[in-house]
């Protein structure tokens, strides 16, 4: 599997590109900037993007979709729990100091849990953990022993529940119900920051 993680935009979100060595084929997550960046490591690879999953709708993991969308002819995956933040993406650019990004659409599909999704020989499968935002989602490799958990899970710490749409006690549930239920030896790359396992965060992480 190809996988390169690049920090995105002004938070720093990672934006992840998963792609299957034999089909060249790939999945883009949390396109949130510097679409310019994200296409070099396409075309350094050979990659054509077969689907773009949004791990949920705040403005740093959201905000360059449709860019990459235009460049790729891929469509966008998302939970529709989020739609009520898409349609305050004005409020949540307010929050940064930022200008609202001019095209922030509903998906072209919806993301639900346990639904598949696929690139070549790469299949994830979509985990639904609200809590830091109502349409929260993970993509799990079981074959490649990956998941990319957004902003739900962090390197030593849990995603923020302050923000509209978020909740505490429904995160930690999520992260209970859905995350620590698997492998110790998963890597996890979350939405901000440096990578860990499942392991790591089950004995250390202080929040769980
Ligand atoms: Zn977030």
């Amino acid at each position: 599997m190809i996988q390169e993680t690049l920090p995105v935009g002004m938070l720093q979100c990672n934006c992840t590109i998963l792609g299957d060595e034999t089909s060249r084929e790939a999945i883009v997550i949390d396109p949130g900037d510097d679409i310019p960046s994200i296409q070099a490591v396409l075309n350094r690879h050979g990659l054509t993007v077969k689907s773009i999953v949004i791990t949920h709708a705040h403005i740093d993991h959201i905000a360059g979709a449709q860019r990459l969308k235009k460049l790729t002819g891929a469509p966008i995956f998302y939970n529709e729990n989020d739609l009520p933040l898409v349609k305050m993406m004005d409020v949540q650019a307010g929050w940064l100091g930022l200008s609202t990004p001019p095209e922030v659409a509903p998906p072209d599909a919806a993301l639900t849990n346990g639904q598949k999704i696929s690139a070549g020989a790469l299949h994830g499968i979509v985990l639904h953990t609200p809590g830091h935002t109502q349409g929260s989602i993970c993509l799990y490799l079981p074959k490649q022993s990956l998941l990319v958990a957004g902003d739900t899970l962090f390197a030593g710490s849990i995603g923020r529940t302050d923000l509209p749409g978020g909740d505490g006690p429904q995160l930690i549930r999520s992260i209970h119900n859905q995350l620590l239920t698997l492998p110790d030896e998963i890597k996890v790359i979350p939405g901000h920051g440096p990578s860990t396992t499942i392991g790591e965060e089950r004995e250390t992480n202080p929040f769980l």
